[in-house]
């Protein structure tokens, strides 16, 4: 027999090992062995095990196993080798991603701590009174850890053991799991009565005629949690088992108790603030089949969960389940692969779906399930957009609205949009420059002050004035939020205020205690960018301002319009989470934009349709597959030739190809990032295969040097 092994070292190719005699019945795919490699042992994982074929050269022989129970299932390794082959990523880049790196530590491995028991039926043997009190006090409690025994009954480890000495008790080395949840403090919670648009989500999720992914388009609290929650309960009477991805920024211990309140000690977490250990632990949870709901960001969508009956993406449309390293994967879409793999159910989950699975649901791949209405206390706020004229960072509706709040002893929020580097130029007006061919906002370009388009690559210099209202000055920088806080700060001198932004928590007090201290009503208002949009419920919050919506259109993204829409609607549901009736105002310079006005009307449904109609008309996703393929060095010169030798040779190899659009390559907008030059160049098909076919056609045709490296993004998220 041979087999053929990844070694851990991103080569992106098999080697073929012999297997021994002595291990041809024990091995297994997806077992993690010790093999020679070089002068060297390596470990690698078999991904084939087949009969013995001809070689060139002597094959090595395998080693040893070292855990026989198998890594990755079947079904597991076939997703890791399509996202491999998809993402055009190497094979041990996936298999590596696919495990929290704590597992494969060479020293990692279960806590073992001594654990006492009393033995049943134990002959009576002479003893001290304080012996024989001991001994009664261990059968009363039914043992113990070790340590906690001596704790709390006063005595120590060698007492314990004098018993054991006598056969009385038991002393072993156990494993004690390192546990994140602390379960013992957790309140069990049982199912809610579902409302009528719960109860046929449920349905359409369970439905066994169809397999095919349940988009679930609810409101911000429309219940779709308790959703989730009950169809885990059905899935785990079936006796299978499910993975719950949130994002990371919402892994929040409230969400995690949410399922934990549920269903106990079968849910493990994995997520990136456990320790070491922890990981180790929950991994191994979920190996061996103990826990059987997974709750993690979108590396859980590899959760060694066996007879996987359920996935729920929950916040589909956000960002992050993009992984903006090798591998770059997106967590939603191997989601939907892996349960079509597995026959398990996909649920993804938002309240304003990315137009990716919108597109999925025009398309009939995927079912659409709605909840319009919000199933617990409270109503849908109330929302005002307010047209700011001047440089005002406030404006006086907003300033009266705040003071009411003080007034009433209620909280508000405040949200400042921070825009990403990647800087559009846009007029006081609210005009913003934009490329005619692509109708994205063109991304400026500090260095030469030029105006660029990162689609399709076309330039041109910075306007003297504003095409739409001739004035002189165009504005390049947004608002901070320290800034915004002692404006505040004057206006409203007595109010206690809390800021949250990258630089606030970074520092001492972490994202979690600043949002604890404002759940206790410690302050008045919260002031923060984006990371304070998601997902929290705060009863007394009654007031939410959002200082500049129109700054994150300004990005220059053609995903700017969405995510704009995205971050309002989600903003906006912050508002009147209990009977105290809410209220949202949104300030911006350009009342007129659509993200804007759809956001104000809560309308997902007509914004998708208007942003859908300018998506295709440019042919931008989800009308089609976008790459962009980066070419970096740390030569400012070498990075633009080759970049521009890239394009060059690639627009030529899309002529002989149909339907492949080559942009030109561009100067990433930051000249200089940790000092690395970057271009990157664009690439759409309506097919993947084409681009991957380009890509592998470029990268065997001109090899970059060792100076220069060139990396694909398929489907790319976020364009340099
Ligand atoms: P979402 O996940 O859609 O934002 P949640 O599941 O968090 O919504 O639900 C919002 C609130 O409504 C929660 O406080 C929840 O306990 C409550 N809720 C959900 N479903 C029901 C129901 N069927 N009956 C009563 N309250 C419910
Ligand atoms: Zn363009």
């Amino acid at each position: 027999m041979q087999a053929k092994v990844a070694i851990d070292l991103a080569l992106d190719r098999l080697f073929t090992y012999e297997v021994p005699e002595a291990l041809t019945k024990k091995l297994a795919v997806g077992q993690l062995l010790s093999v020679p490699f070089g002068h060297r042992t390596a470990r690698g994982f078999v991904l084939e095990l087949h009969d013995d074929e001809k070689t060139e050269y002597r094959l090595k022989r395998v080693s040893s196993i070292i855990d026989e129970v198998p890594f990755f299932s079947p079904a597991l390794l076939e997703l890791v080798k399509k996202i491999a082959a998809y993402s055009a990523s190497p094979l041990e880049s996936v298999l590596r991603a696919a495990l929290p790196a704590s597992v494969l530590k060479k020293n990692a491995r279960a806590r073992e701590l001594y654990y006492v028991e009393a033995v049943s039926g134990a002959k009576p043997v002479s003893l001290t009174a304080r012996q024989r009190w001991l001994y009664d006090q261990i059968v009363r409690l039914g043992g113990g850890w070790m340590s906690r025994l001596c704790a709390e009954l006063k005595t120590t480890a060698a007492t314990v053991k004098e018993l054991s000495g006598k056969g009385l008790v038991t002393v072993e080395l156990r494993a004690k799991r390192r546990d994140p949840l602390r379960a013992g403090r957790i309140l069990p919670t049982r199912a809610l009565e579902l409302n009528g648009e719960q109860a046929s989500a449920l349905a359409a999720i369970m439905d066994g005629s169809s397999r095919s992914p349940v988009l679930l388009r609810g409101i911000t609290g429309s219940g779709k949690t308790e959703v989730y929650l009950q169809a885990i309960a059905r899935i785990l009477e079936e006796g299978r088992g499910a993975i719950v991805m949130v994002p990371e920024i919402s892994l929040t211990p409230q969400t995690v108790q949410r399922f934990a309140g549920r269903f106990g000690g079968r849910v493990a977490v994995l997520h990136s603030a456990l320790s070491d250990g922890e990981r180790y632990d929950e991994w191994h949870r979920i190996r061996s089949g103990e826990a059987r709901v997974v709750v993690g960001p979108r590396s859980a969508v590899f959760a060694p969960v066996s007879d996987l009956g359920l996935i729920v993406v929950d916040e589909e449309h956000e960002g992050c389940y993009k992984q903006e390293e090798c591998p770059r994967y997106h967590a939603r879409d191997v989601a939907v692969l892996r349960g079509a793999i597995e026959g398990a159910r996909v649920v993804l989950g938002s309240a304003t779906p990315s137009l990716e699975s919108w597109m999925n649901v025009k398309r009939g791949k995927y079912r659409l399930s709605r909840m319009d209405s919000r199933a617990g206390a409270g109503t849908l706020p109330h929302i005002s957009i307010v047209e700011m004229r001047d440089g005002a960072i406030y404006s006086k509706e907003l300033l009266e609205a705040v003071a009411l709040r003080l007034d009433r002893g209620e909280q508000t929020v405040l949200f400042l949009n921070r825009r990403g580097y990647s800087r559009s130029v846009s007029c006081a007006c609210g005009f913003t420059l934009c490329c005619p061919q692509c109708d994205v906002p063109y991304t400026y370009h500090k260095a030469d002050s030029c105006l660029r388009c990162h689609i399709c690559g076309k330039w041109e210099m910075v306007p003297r004035s504003c095409p739409e209202c001739a004035a002189k000055a165009f504005s390049y920088e947004g608002i901070g939020t320290q800034r915004a806080e002692a404006a505040l700060k004057k206006c409203f001198p007595r109010a206690s205020i809390l800021r949250m932004d990258a630089d606030s928590t970074s520092r001492k007090r972490s994202h979690d205690d600043i949002l604890g201290a404002f759940r206790r009503r410690e302050a008045d208002i919260l002031l923060g960018t984006q990371m304070i949009a998601k997902g929290l419920d705060f009863p007394n919050v009654t007031l939410v301002g959002v200082l500049n919506a129109d700054s994150s259109l300004n990005m220059a993204d053609f995903r700017a319009e969405e995510r704009t829409f995205q971050l309002l609607s989600q903003v906006s549901g912050r508002a009147g989470r209990s009977e105290l009736p809410g209220e949202v105002f949104i300030q911006t310079r350009d009342g007129g934009a659509r993200a804007i006005r759809f956001a104000a009307r809560g309308n997902f449904e007509e914004f998708a349709e208007s942003e859908l109609a300018g998506r295709k008309e440019c042919f931008l996703p989800p009308f089609c597959h976008l790459a962009a393929i980066t070419v970096r060095s740390k030569d400012p010169l070498l990075a633009e030739n080759w970049a521009v030798m890239y394009a060059k040779s690639l627009m030529a190899y899309a002529g002989t190809v149909k339907g492949l659009t080559v942009g030109e390559a561009v100067p990433g907008a930051l000249a200089k990032a940790d000092g690395w030059y970057r271009w990157q160049i664009v690439l759409r098909s309506g097919a993947n295969s084409a681009i991957l076919g380009a890509w592998r056609w470029i990268s065997a045709e001109r090899p970059p040097p060792g100076a220069v490296r060139a990396v694909i993004d398929i489907d790319a998220m976020n364009l340099v």
